[in-house]
């Protein structure tokens, strides 16, 4: 099996599920239990937030578990409005944000909230004095993504965060880093950001896990209401078994980063060469500033057809964003591409656990596909 499709999600580590399975069967209590076990899973809590914490650079006490990145996207964005929605009504993003994050904006825009978009290039890049002509005294957020999930354009948060805060110190300022954990180094503080999202499947740990760091002088309403759980910020009882896969992964994961980010950067540059010398009609879009997502346009080859026959061969890629779901990519869109380099498209993206083989798994199978489909 070639799974080169880690930007929609990752195998769990073997870790990252034996501490998930231990909850569930052995150290189940609940963490707010007044007993040996509640303590038990309350030690682990703690355990799993310091772990996630470290791995952004912030204070156990500014790390809130959630269901996932899109519920942490959810919660600075609608947290924001709510509580500063009477001071301004002014929130800036981009045209390539994942469609939590749009569709949050859109639902804003609809309840009488003016949202800015700015325009990526052909590169997914966003031109910083654009970005800071559009600062407003109104303006309430600003919320962009660390690196694009689909073409893998990382956006200058530091630079950013800078501008933001000195021509608007009360503005806030929201990060969408869930392609960047492990990917690059996290650092909220240094990026003047008062929240950040990020999410567990997309590093080795379960599916629906994420944190939200929100920074110790912020104050946003909680999102669900109830046994004030997580500070109060987010009733419920905790999701244990996820949290402690989250931790455990960050972890794993903050102790290979080095290592990692150097061998995926020679797959994507063995990936490259390939392309180049044995599929000459495929195209690269955008520059991807980061190894980890890639993405091609593969000439005459549809991308909904291509992925059949890769799929055949075990190779597992997207056409586009996973969560497009066969829909246009709002991203491809946003830099231009034709409808023909648009429905050729398909996303590549590595995990460390990746290979050379897989690459040539990938090759031989798109070559396959192509001598039937660009007869
Ligand atoms: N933001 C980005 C950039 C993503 O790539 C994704 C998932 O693909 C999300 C947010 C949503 O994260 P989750 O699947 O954990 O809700």
């Amino acid at each position: 099996m070639h799974y080169l499709d880690n930007s929609a999600t990752t195998k769990v580590l073997e870790q990252a599920a034996q501490i998930a399975m231990k909850c569930m069967c052995e150290d189940f209590g609940n963490p707010s239990s007044q007993h040996s076990m509640g303590n038990k899973s309350a030690k682990i809590l703690k355990t799993a937030r310091e772990q996630v914490a470290k791995a952004l650079c912030a204070q156990p006490s500014e790390v809130y578990f959630t269901s996932g990145g899109t519920e942490s996207i959810n919660t600075a964005i609608f947290g924001t409005a709510k509580k500063y929605g009477k001071r301004g009504k002014h929130i800036i993003s981009t045209n390539i944000e994942h469609s939590a994050t749009l569709k949050s904006l859109k639902q804003l825009e609809s309840e009488g909230f003016e949202v800015t978009y700015l325009n990526a290039d052909q590169n997914g890049h966003i031109d910083i004095e654009e970005f800071k002509s559009q600062i407003r005294d109104d303006t309430i957020l600003f919320t962009c993504m660390l690196v694009n999930n689909e073409i893998g354009s990382v956006l200058p948060v530091a630079e950013m965060g800078k501008i933001l805060k000195q021509k608007c110190p009360n503005a806030l300022f929201h990060i969408d880093a869930v392609q960047g954990l492990f990917r690059l180094d996290i650092t909220p503080s240094k990026w003047k950001c008062d929240f950040l999202s990020v999410s567990g499947h997309k590093i080795g740990a379960t599916k629906g896990i994420g944190a939200l760091y929100v920074a110790k002088n912020v104050k946003i309403p909680p999102f669900l209401h109830g046994g004030n759980q997580e500070n109060g910020m987010r009733s419920g009882t905790e999701a244990m078994p996820a949290i402690a896969s989250f931790g455990v992964a960050c972890e794993i994961r903050m102790q290979s980063m080095k290592q990692d980010i150097t061998h995926v950067e020679m797959l994507a540059q063995y990936l490259d060469e390939q392309m180049a010398e044995k599929v000459p009609f495929a195209v690269k879009n955008g520059e991807s500033d980061v190894p980890h997502v890639q993405n091609y346009s593969i000439d005459g080859c549809k991308s909904e057809v291509l992925l059949r026959v890769l799929e055949m061969n075990e190779v597992y890629v997207s056409a586009g964003s996973a969560c497009a779901k066969g829909h246009e990519s709002h991203v491809l869109k946003a830099i231009g591409l034709s409808a023909k380099r648009m429905d050729t498209a398909i996303r590549i993206s590595f995990a460390p656990t990746n290979t050379k083989e897989d690459i040539d798994a990938l090759i031989t199978a798109i070559l396959q596909g192509a001598s039937r489909l660009r007869r």
